[in-house]
């Protein structure tokens, strides 16, 4: 493997990270990149992404030579999402590039019935599940389970889909019709939630990890919408389980980087995995303005293998509102004056995306010690950009 560090001290060069996908996960480790006098390279699924301004390549992050030829200037290969196929990864280590997280991880964020597999081995506590190849299997899995269940396909799903709640085999027909000779689905009992929480963990290739708070995250319509950090009326029991599991499962499964764990508590108070993101995530954006580390500054320490920042909160209480579709005129930039003369307070991020329904083109955070309030602030500055 390449002496990363010691190339760049003798060379008195910036150290360079690339990341694959130009999103506006990518987006937003510009600027702690900038500060941290990290030279940051993107590589762009297409021209006019989130990303833009450092995107240094456009081309598939399917194709092994376009991937390569990125990785040979950078010192640090990163993600801004988990897509990348594992050939192409394995191919990039085997070159001696440092990957972080690296394919043996990612691949447990690559594919749900690798994850739930993976996570029974360590003892993890998750809804019962199992793999299914055809109706009747799935059909058994629903008769001792009450006659309801969740469906997902193990790839490639995001913001709930790829996610289907079924009562009868029938209901996942068009799916096993999909499926290649050999492939399953992942089915799940279904939950039954009080509400849905997220625990964040960084951890360096070195080991060294940090855990931020426990927050909750309300989804709508598969879509999350809100973050409220820490989690309202988490005891230290609460707090206390969630990171453990967030520890047990970064240094189970060797996570570098920023890992999410997704998690339900469930309404007899058990907390259980559902879903894993090896990357800054949508329930960690309020660390950007509420904690003294934000999770993309303390992503990029992490796979640099660098000293991990303080986590802690900056506030008693921090919300993340998130804006979804934008201004259908496409007038966001005209929303701004009004949102920010009236919520001085709300820190507007947003991702340079065209208005969409349903798209995630922006966000709202506010930290401060009434919580009530700072949620009421965050939906109105946010409402600005509907
Ligand atoms: P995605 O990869 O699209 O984010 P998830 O696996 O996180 O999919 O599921 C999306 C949403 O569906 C979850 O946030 C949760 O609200 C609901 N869900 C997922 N799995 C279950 C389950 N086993 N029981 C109940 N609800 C579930």
């Amino acid at each position: 493997m390449r002496d990363n560090r010691t190339r760049r001290t003798e060379n008195h060069m910036a150290l360079r990270i690339g990341v694959i996908g130009g999103g506006q996960l990518a987006r937003m480790m510009i600027a702690p990149a900038v500060e941290l006098g990290i030279e940051i390279r993107v590589l762009a699924e297409s021209d006019g992404m989130s990303a833009q301004l450092a995107a240094t390549a456009v081309g598939d992050y399917r194709d092994l030579d376009t991937v390569r030829a990125f990785a040979k200037d950078v010192d640090v290969i990163t993600f801004d999402h988990e897509h990348v196929p594992q050939e192409v990864l394995r191919a990039l280590v085997a070159d001696g590039a440092a990957v972080h997280p690296g394919p043996d991880a990612l691949r447990y964020a690559q594919d749900k019935l690798d994850m739930r597999a993976r996570l029974a081995e360590l003892d993890v506590p998750q809804p019962d599940w199992a793999r299914v190849t055809d109706a009747d299997e799935l059909q058994a899995f629903l008769d001792d389970h009450g006659g309801r269940a969740v469906v997902k396909t193990p790839r490639g799903g995001y913001d709930g889909k790829g996610v289907r709640v079924v009562r009868s085999a029938d209901d996942a027909a068009d799916w096993f019709a999909q499926t290649e000779a050999g492939d399953a689905l992942l089915v799940e009992e279904l939950v039954s939630f009080r509400r849905e929480l997220a625990q964040q963990i960084a951890r360096r290739p070195s080991g060294q990890m940090v855990a931020y708070p426990v927050v909750e995250t309300v989804q709508r319509d598969g879509v999350c919408a809100e973050v409220f950090a820490p989690a309202p009326g988490a005891g230290d029991r609460l707090a206390q389980v969630a990171e453990g599991i967030g520890r047990l499962i970064a240094e189970g499964l060797g996570v570098t980087g920023m890992l999410a764990v997704e998690l339900f508590e469930t309404d007899d108070e058990r907390i259980l995995v559902n879903e894993l993101a090896m990357r800054p995530h949508n329930s960690g954006h309020w660390s950007q303005d509420g904690a003294v580390t934000g999770q993309f500054e303390q992503h990029l320490r992490a796979v640099a293998d660098l000293p991990l920042g303080d986590a802690s909160p900056t506030a008693e209480w921090a919300t993340m509102v998130n804006i979804l579709g934008g201004p259908a005129d496409g007038t966001f930039e005209s929303r701004f004056e009004a949102a920010m003369s009236e919520h001085p307070d709300a820190k507007i991020h947003t991702y340079g995306k065209a208005a969409r329904p349903g798209r995630k083109v922006g966000h709202v955070n506010v930290s401060g010690d009434d919580l009530d309030d700072i949620v009421y602030k965050a939906r109105a500055a946010a409402a600005h950009f509907a």
